[in-house]
Parts: C-alpha cells; structure tokens; sequence
C-alpha cells in the first residue's frame, strides 16, 4: 500500500534497523522503543489490522510469532522471558494501519497492560 509507513519500510522508501527478512517477514527496530529490547514483527503483505486477517493468513500470523521467538531467544531473553503484542483497532492504540507484533524484552513488564 503506497501511502503506509510499514510498507515503506518493507521496500527500503524509510530507513529501519532490519533485524530480519525473509519473503513473508520483516523484522526492524521500533523507533521508540518501550523496553531494552522493542522489535516489530511485520508480514511483507499489507493487512490493515488482525481484525481484518483471514484464514488464509493463519499461517502467515504464525510465522509471525515464530520469528518473534527466534529473534528475542537470538537476543539472549529465552529464559528470562519477552512478551509478544499485537493491537488492533483504536482502543487497544493501534497506530500504524499494517499488521505488527511487538517483540519486548529486557525489562520486568507490567501486567495487565495500561
Ligand atoms: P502500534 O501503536 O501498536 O500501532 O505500534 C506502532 C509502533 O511503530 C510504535 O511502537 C512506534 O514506536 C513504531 N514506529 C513508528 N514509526 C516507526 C518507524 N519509522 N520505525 C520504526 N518504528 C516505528
Ligand atoms: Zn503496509
């Protein structure tokens, strides 16, 4: 989608520190980051919220949260722990419409979430 700041970052149109890509994902640190270790998981395809995912995208969401494990446990926060989040919608504070996993680690997090 051309006028979306994930996608942009997807095709390198925005710089991002990319911790990871393959052909469905991309990984790259969050610009403001809400922990020691604050990474955002993104598919290569743009889908605007979970709330618009399919079942068709199943596998895709999956792989989403695979990666997000592989990166945090690569970063030496297996043990210790990382919370994964997705937001969706205005109420949970979504603010960029293309699908995104946080990734964050490092610090004792609080639950529930504010
Ligand atoms: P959310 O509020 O769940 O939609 O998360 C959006 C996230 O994107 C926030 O944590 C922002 O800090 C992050 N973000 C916004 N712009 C950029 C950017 N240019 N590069 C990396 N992360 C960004
Ligand atoms: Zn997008």
């Amino acid at each position: 989608m051309s006028d979306c700041l994930f996608c942009k970052i997807r095709d390198g149109q925005i710089p991002a520190t990319i911790t990871y890509r393959d052909q469905a994902v991309v990984a790259f640190k969050d610009i403001g980051p809400k922990a020691p270790f604050h990474q955002l998981v993104i598919p290569t395809q743009h889908i605007a919220s979970l709330a618009e995912a399919k079942s068709e995208h199943a596998a895709l969401l999956g792989k989403l949260m695979l990666v997000a494990s592989e990166l945090a446990s690569a970063a030496g926060y297996r043990e210790r722990g990382f919370r994964v989040v997705m937001n969706a919608g205005p109420d949970a504070g979504q603010s960029v419409a293309h699908v995104h996993l946080h990734v964050l680690a490092g610090r004792a997090l609080d639950w529930p979430p504010g």
